[in-house]
């Protein structure tokens, strides 16, 4: 009830679901005095996601690239409400959300229903296990913070194990043995990282580790880096190979336990073998899987009965078979890969086009009050009131001439370890395909860059030169 009082019953309730890259670019351009704002989001914090494989080493810490969503809102115009929960069913006929404390501390009210009338879903996606056993038991994902904390204690946790009095040769291989299962660019920034980190610290600091020290890439394609040129694909297995790490293409994992994976690897001749790999760190990078909310939501749209990977939605991002619902980023299926940078440009063109909604309401509002005032107007002033609208409906035109979204790529870039990056990016009409430690340079200064605020750029600075003065910190915590 309070809610209700705070929120102005002349503007529509806008509710936008998630606090990532999709949401948080239309957050940052939307004009907040126009709607009645509600997030609604898990995480109060937005994640930049590039630099998320450099926590899991403590190249970066990972307070550095997050930034507080009470500091984002506090910028806006007008109030937002955000509400710190899952959004568990979105109830499409009834047009509300209902919405889950799901944190440690509860209070009374844990679970409730927000209406609205506008719906942004943002929720992103979940980590894909194609079902596979043993998966979420055994191993770690990488997506969000508490991922990288977990991957960065279990390391420590590894290495410390083999370390252990009167440990087994083969125990101690199996323990450093660190697999990475998915060569997309999660895989691959990860293993390079955790390179680094052996080549430029642990060595140093825990010399008993160094013979067995090994990082596996497993991937089920012919190659890594699908998305990239084949000149980099081959620039970054052989900038692997020179690091020491192995790449096992054409190996699709079957099942986890706790100790081994089991992979079928198919050989030159064609021929398919089933391996055991004995690891003591097991990083889960295969892509994408839907939400649950996202997969209700699609069973209740008949519109969406055929879409598999997300929510389909037409040229303007609205969710196909529902009227004012837009989907963006991860969850939403565009005909563009999962990126950031998709998203961010989703969300960037949903502000516009609220705005640009607003906009026409109030001058469509303003025309009929002149309409009204003209039909009842002196002769003397009907002049000016019609040349009034004139000028109003050209303004309408202008304000309505909003095309649908179009996708501007910008590029792709990867960190692929020891101080060497791969990009193809697109500038001046033109593709370029670059790779090495001047690339890696275009790399920092580019996500440096695209962080979230100067503090977070300035936290990250810091950061690196922390680590290349002190090294990396090696304490299991
Ligand atoms: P997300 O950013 O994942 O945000 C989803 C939000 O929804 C989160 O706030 C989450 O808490 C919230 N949420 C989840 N469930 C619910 C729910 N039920 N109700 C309400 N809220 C919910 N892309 C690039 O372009 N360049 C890169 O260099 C790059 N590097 C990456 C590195 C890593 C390690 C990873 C994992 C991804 C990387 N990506 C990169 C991909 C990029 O991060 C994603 O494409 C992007 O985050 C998608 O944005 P999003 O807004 O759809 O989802
Ligand atoms: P991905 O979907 O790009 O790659 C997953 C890989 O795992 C695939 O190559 C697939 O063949 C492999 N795989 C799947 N099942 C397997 C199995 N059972 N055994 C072995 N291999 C298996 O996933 P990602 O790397 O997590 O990336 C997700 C999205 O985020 C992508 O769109 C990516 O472009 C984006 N991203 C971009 C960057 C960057 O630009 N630097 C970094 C990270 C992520």
């Amino acid at each position: 009830p309070s809610e209700q009082i705070e929120q102005d019953p002349r503007k529509k309730t806008l509710v936008i679901l998630g606090t990532g890259w999709g949401s948080v670019s239309l957050l940052k351009k939307i004009d907040t005095e126009n709607y009645n704002v509600i997030v609604v989001s898990p995480r109060n914090y937005f994640l930049f996601t590039p630099l998320l494989p450099s926590c899991t080493t403590g190249t970066i810490e990972h307070r550095s690239i997050m930034e507080p969503i009470r500091n984002i809102l506090r910028h806006k115009g007008a109030q937002v409400k955000y509400y710190e929960a899952e959004c568990t069913k979105i109830d499409y006929a009834r047009k509300v959300v209902v919405i889950n404390d799901e944190s440690e501390i509860k209070g009374a009210t844990s679970a409730t229903e927000v209406p609205f009338d506008m719906l942004v879903v943002g929720v992103g996606a979940e980590n894909a296990t194609f079902g596979i056993p043993g998966v979420r038991e055994h191993g770690l994902f990488l997506k969000e913070v508490g991922d990288a904390q977990a991957i960065r204690k279990r390391i420590m946790d590894c290495v410390e194990t083999a370390s252990f009095k009167d440990q087994s040769d083969e125990e101690r291989k199996r323990l450093l043995h660190m697999v990475v299962v998915g060569g997309g660019p999660t895989g691959v920034e990860f293993a390079g990282e955790l390179q680094d980190f052996f080549a430029q610290d642990l060595k140093t600091w825990i010399p008993d580790i160094a013979d067995h020290f090994h990082v596996t890439l497993v991937e089920a394609l012919p190659n890594v880096l699908p998305m990239f040129s084949k000149q980099l694909i081959d620039y970054t297995e052989s900038t692997f190979k020179e690091e020491s790490i192995t790449i096992q293409t054409k190996t699709m994992v079957k099942n986890v336990t706790d100790k081994y994976i089991e992979a079928e690897s198919t050989g030159p001749d064609g021929k398919k073998k089933l391996e055991q790999i004995p690891y003591g760190l097991l990083v889960w990078a295969t892509g994408n899987a839907l939400r649950p909310v996202v997969k209700d939501l699609m069973s209740q749209i008949p519109a969406q009965k055929d879409s598999r990977r997300g929510l389909a939605v037409n040229e303007y991002l609205v969710v196909k078979g529902c009227e004012n619902v837009w989907a963006i980023g991860d969850c939403a299926i565009a005909n563009y890969a999962p990126t950031a940078q998709v998203a961010s440009q989703e969300g960037a063109f949903l502000a516009r086009l609220f705005n640009s909604l607003a906009k026409t309401q109030e001058i469509n509002e303003k025309l009929a009050e002149l309409s009204e005032t003209q039909a009842v107007a002196k002769p003397e002033e009907r002049t000016e009131i019609f040349n009034e609208i004139k000028d109003l409906q050209k303004r309408l035109r202008r304000v309505k001439q909003i095309g649908p979204f179009e996708y501007s790529h910008q590029g792709s870039l990867a960190y692929i370890g020891s101080e060497k990056a791969v990009a193809d990016v697109s500038w001046l009409r033109g593709n370029f395909a670059s790779g090495g430690t001047w690339t890696y340079l275009f790399w920092k200064s580019a996500y440096l860059s695209m962080c979230f605020s100067t503090r977070n750029r300035i936290l990250v600075c810091v950061d690196w030169i922390k680590s290349s003065i002190f090294g990396r910190d090696v304490s299991r915590e």
